[in-house]
């Protein structure tokens, strides 16, 4: 039989999103400050093989989708090696193994990374000019981020999933990021801003809801619903998209999409259209098919990204305790999964950098 752990309201807990460090080489305006964050000390973050246990109960209680993402994950020294023991527990009953990144780090280890058996990226990028990924990003470099995706996808890390905060800031790019996922064959995720972290600092009415960046995508092509199969366990619903005659991408976007499939030796079809998702955090509720844990770098369990609840697994584990008693802590994680939460409570402290996404 099939293990299975179900939360107080009939949820099956099937995903884990481990945070392998609070580090970072960007500062995301709506993430971190400017000056970074406090680094948690050394000897809390847990080690792989501590990682690994932890994912290995998990998926022996039914978690069968790890994602691992941070802080940025490839900052952290020898994540192949974890991605490596990770993937050993397919056999257990994982059956997907993606990771999250800025994509900075990725074109000299994505080959590396797949071999391990990483199965998929996703990426974030909020923005296809320089200028702006600059301000964006405190000081990232896009093309390298544009090389990560199309190494990516060379590599076989598929699908590669572009994940684009949109807000004020970025919100004429919509089209240009169709037109990407158009000649790229990259999944293009609209994701609306979330009041985590640092977004406080962005100036109010940053926040693009879904509904306006579907209006924008409607009124310049064709916008259909589908459902496409084994594209994850979170709560992104999916379109085609394709444009209008007449309508172009700005150039850009053009040059974008040649540093992406530059490697790529697999072409698309001229005409195939984008497949495009939207993340609606704040406008829609996905609480009722939350189906996730996350793990944090210095090992304590988060049931829900926006209560401040926090379960630390991490000093159970040092303290010498048997399997058993680790999946009582899983178990007790999911079962301190809220119901829903409300948005109206305003900023949340908690900091994506921490919590993974
Ligand atoms: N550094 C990696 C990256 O950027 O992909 C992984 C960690 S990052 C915290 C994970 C995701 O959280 C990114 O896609 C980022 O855009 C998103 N994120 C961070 N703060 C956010 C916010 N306030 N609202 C919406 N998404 C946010
Ligand atoms: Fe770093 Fe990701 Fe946060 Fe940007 S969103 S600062 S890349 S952790």
């Amino acid at each position: 039989m099939v293990a299975q752990v179900i939360d107080g309201y009939g949820r099956e807990i099937t995903y884990l999103r481990v945070s392998v460090t609070d580090r970072c080489n960007f500062r995301c305006v709506y993430c971190m400050p400017e000056e970074g964050v406090p680094p948690k000390p050394h000897a809390s973050i847990l080690r792989y093989e501590e990682i690994t246990r932890i994912a290995r109960l998990a998926v022996s209680l039914g978690v069968q989708s790890i994602r691992v993402t941070g802080g940025e994950p490839l900052v952290r020294k020898g994540i192949t090696s974890l991605v490596n023991a990770l993937a050993g527990l397919k056999s257990a009953g994982l059956r997907d193994l993606s990771m999250t990144t800025n994509g900075s780090l990725l074109a000299p280890v994505a080959s590396d990374l797949a071999a391990a058996g990483l199965d998929r990226v996703n990426i974030s990028l909020d923005t296809l000019r320089m200028d702006r990924f600059v301000r964006i990003t405190r000081g990232g470099d896009l093309g390298r981020v544009l090389e990560g995706a199309g190494a990516a996808l060379a590599a076989g890390l598929t699908p590669v999933k572009l994940n684009v905060v949109v807000t004020r800031d970025n919100v004429d790019e919509i089209l240009d990021f169709g037109f990407l996922a158009m000649s790229t064959g990259l999944i293009v995720r609209f994701i609306e801003l979330m009041p985590l972290g640092h977004a406080g600092v962005m100036q109010p009415g940053a926040y693009v809801s879904t509904e306006r960046m579907k209006d924008l995508l409607g009124q310049s092509g064709s916008l259909t619903e589908v459902n496409p199969a084994g594209l994850g366990s979170g709560p992104a619903r999916y379109y085609a998209w394709a444009p209008h005659q007449g309508v172009a991408p700005s150039p850009g976007a053009h040059d974008a999409a040649q540093v992406v499939t530059h490697k790529v030796l697999s072409h698309r079809d001229a005409g195939a259209p984008a497949l495009v998702g939207f993340i609606t955090a704040i406008s829609s509720h996905f609480c009722p098919g939350c189906n996730r844990l996350r793990l944090t770098a210095d090992g304590r369990l988060a049931p829900c990204l926006w209560s401040p609840e926090e379960i630390d697994i991490g000093t159970v584990l040092r303290s010498g305790a048997l399997d058993e008693e680790i999946v009582r802590v899983l178990r007790s994680a999911v079962a301190a999964k809220p119901l829903e939460y409300t948005a109206s409570d305003g900023i949340s402290r908690r900091r994506m950098s921490r919590l993974g996404g």
